[in-house]
């Protein structure tokens, strides 16, 4: 892979007590990402894992979500540009993104697939069965697949990995690994990345805030109980999740939303855009 970096797509805040150990009434505010890792293959292609939200998105808020869900999440999009904005400005085409692992189909993160016309999705039959399934949960929106016309559902069909208990090398040379990370929602899945100079996995919403996988408190969050889709699975994804973070050598996890380790992360290329 010749680089690897990582945007932000939106800010969220929310109340502490939701998404810290201590005490449930803390009312003060979190600050939350929206995190989106930018692989660029050493052909040029863009592989994205997550996509945001939509350009149109940011423009007309109140049109694409009802004011109080805007609230509850405390989502300020004018504070934020979208992916493709933001990989527009560091010289990148949209036309170049040709894959987006959907770490789960929550509009947050597949609402930008609308933006990437060269783009083909991948996701967990899982996944797709719960964005059809009408009001299951109001994350998920058929509205973010309606132009989608290519769909890749994946297997986890190769064996343990990261600590996780089945696998699949995307692409056949072990640069982007997909990894079970059940429980947050049903198909959910995490991204090992192998990038120039370390390897990442991108365990989307698996946890919220980084704490939830160390060794002084222990997860979930009030906040991952809340919006998970079996709780048990989710315990099992931490679990592995916090082996993997305390071995040798371990690789970096960042979560969607933990926007701590968004800062600590790398936001640019190393190379120019235009590197052929
Ligand atoms: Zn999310």
């Amino acid at each position: 892979m010749r680089d690897l970096f990582f945007l932000s797509a939106a800010e969220f805040t929310c109340r502490t007590g939701l998404v810290e150990p201590g005490p449930l009434f803390d009312k003060r505010l979190q600050k939350l990402s929206c995190t989106v890792a930018v692989c660029v293959r050493d052909n040029g292609d863009l592989v994205l894992i997550d996509a945001g939200l939509a350009r149109k998105t940011y423009l007309h808020p109140d049109k694409n979500f009802r004011k109080a869900m805007l609230r509850l999440l405390g989502l300020d999009l004018a504070r934020s540009t979208s992916i493709v904005s933001q990989l527009e400005a560091l010289g990148f085409d949209a036309g170049q993104v040709k894959t987006i692992v959907a770490t789960h189909c929550h509009f947050d993160h597949i609402g930008g697939l609308a933006d990437f016309p060269n783009a083909e999705l991948v996701t967990t039959p899982d996944e797709l069965e719960s964005i059809g399934a009408i009001g299951l949960q109001p994350f998920y929106r058929p509205a973010d697949l309606a132009d989608q016309v290519r769909i890749r559902t994946i297997q986890l069909t190769e064996p343990r990995k990261y600590c996780c208990p089945a696998s699949l090398d995307l692409f056949g040379d072990g640069e982007i690994i997909l990894l079970e990370a059940e429980g947050h929602s049903p198909g959910h899945i995490a991204a090992a990345l192998q990038g120039p100079d370390a390897i990442y996995i991108h365990a989307g919403d698996a946890l919220f805030l980084d704490w939830e996988i160390g060794h002084g408190f222990e997860g979930p969050s009030r906040l991952s109980k809340l919006l998970c889709s079996d709780a048990r699975a989710l315990m099992r994804t931490q679990q592995n999740l916090r082996r993997l973070g305390s071995s040798d050598d371990a690789p970096i996890i960042v979560s969607s939303h933990d926007s701590r380790i968004f800062e600590q992360l790398p936001h640019t290329p190393l190379a120019p855009a235009s590197t052929p």
